[in-house]
């Protein structure tokens, strides 16, 4: 099935999934838990199409777009490139949710309402412990095993290495491998189309799942918290990310968030930047029209450990614990906040819930670790997740693209973002 941007669904498809979206908050709201039941599984199943072409795509993306980057010194400069913009947009998201819970001092107070708020058991994920165990983790000692459970941070490694040695062999093998990659990568774009026009039934089921069991109640008894993410969310999301695409790209911000709204929308339905990235590729591919060489180097990755959202999240959500628990942080200890959060969104998985559990890390770093009541708040705040988590996702995928516009025109590439497609 080949790209057809003048295919009538191809253009209607953001229309329609916000369609399905209220729709489905519609029939969440009327049909509750039992609604959530009788469609579930097509949101499951849906997820599970995004997810099955993960792998394949990541891999057919990337080593294909690093063996077209050519000489090394080039994958040095992109990579450094790609690294910096993370470093840069989490940390100012870290910043961006330290002055917001300053600003608001949502836990003030809250001490007696959270007793009241419900709460429910914590997700078990996988996550590293330490910077060196993040480090050991990324080189796998078996790529064929690292595929297969999805390990992506190994599967990169593995694929712009090799990608990379590539570019040394001599033209006859270099062109045929590189081509072989090409091809496979353009049949893996042609499948993730397929799976994209079900988007909208998708998004429906999801929707409709998670209006029908978020419990709306808790909300109001941590209004203050949920407004505090939102508005940290918000400002990442409409000031500094397009701040730093018009200062560093002379990108228009309106353009390019116009041109990655499926990409934002399946986000927002998903909560999993992981499973998003297939659409997210496409997206930017497509519609940004950035290089397959920029944006295999900056969005598999950039899924898995540039999460600006999650950064804004673990900041406020360590500091509203210990307001809620009385405990004045110091000057000290809120810099030590930031770089934690900035370090557990790097930590944190693709996938729905994740910013929550390592929230933990930043606790710990605060000497709230075992605290009881630190891990009751945590509690209350997982019955409110999924909402704040679709908007962090959302911006998380957002911050992804914003660095791949960002670099691609620094790489000389002007058609990116040059109109709305
Ligand atoms: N759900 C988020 C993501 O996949 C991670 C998080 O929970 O913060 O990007």
């Amino acid at each position: 099935m080949e790209y057809n941007p003048d295919a009538p669904w191809y253009r209607r498809l953001h229309w329609q999934v916000l369609v399905a979206m209220g729709l489905g908050a519609v029939a969440g709201l009327v049909f509750g838990e039992v609604g959530a039941e009788k469609v579930g599984w097509i949101g499951d199943l849906f997820m599970k199409l995004l997810r099955m072409i993960i792998v394949p795509l990541v891999l057919t993306s990337i080593v294909s777009g690093v063996a077209s980057v050519g000489a090394g010194r080039d994958i040095g400069r992109l990579f450094s490139k790609t690294l910096g913009y993370y470093l840069l947009s989490s940390l100012m998201a870290a910043v961006v949710g330290l002055m917001m819970v300053n600003l608001i001092r949502p836990g003030v107070g809250a001490g007696d309402a959270l007793g009241t708020a419900a709460s429910r058991e914590m997700p078990e994920l996988d996550t590293p412990d330490s910077a060196v165990d993040l480090l050991l983790d990324i080189v796998p000692t078996n790529f064929i095993a690292a595929a297969s459970t999805a390990d992506m941070l190994a599967i990169i490694f593995f694929c712009i290495v090799f990608g990379a040695s590539i570019t040394t062999l001599p033209e006859r093998p270099r062109t045929v491998v590189t081509d072989i990659f090409n091809s496979f990568f353009q049949a893996m774009m042609a499948l993730t189309s397929g799976i994209i026009k079900f988007l909208p039934i998708g998004v429906f089921a999801l929707i409709t799942r998670m209006t029908g069991t978020t419990g709306f109640d808790s909300i109001a008894v941590l209004s203050k918290y949920f407004v505090t993410i939102l508005s940290g969310l918000t400002i990442h999301l409409f000031l500094t990310l397009p701040l730093l695409l018009f200062l560093l790209a002379k990108i228009s911000p309106w353009t390019h968030f116009l041109n990655m709204r499926e990409a934002l929308l399946t986000a927002f339905s998903t909560s999993s930047s992981g499973a998003t990235l297939p659409v997210t590729i496409r997206t930017v591919k497509e519609r940004v029209g950035a290089s397959n060489k920029v944006s295999s180097f900056v969005l598999p990755m950039g899924a898995t450990v540039n999460m600006d959202g999650t950064a804004v999240f673990e900041c406020v959500g360590a500091l509203f614990i210990a307001q809620v628990l009385g405990f004045e942080i110091s000057l000290g200890a809120q810099f030590v906040v930031v770089l934690t959060a900035l370090l557990a969104s790097i930590g944190a998985a693709a996938v729905p819930s994740a910013g929550l559990v390592v929230i933990f890390i930043v606790l710990e770093a605060i000497g709230l670790g075992g605290n009881p009541g630190a891990t009751m708040i945590v509690g209350a705040m997982l019955a409110i997740d999924r909402p704040l988590d679709m908007y962090r996702t959302a911006v998380n995928v957002y911050s992804d693209s914003c660095g791949t516009a960002i670099i691609a025109r620094s790489e000389g590439e002007e058609g990116v973002d040059a109109e709305v497609r």
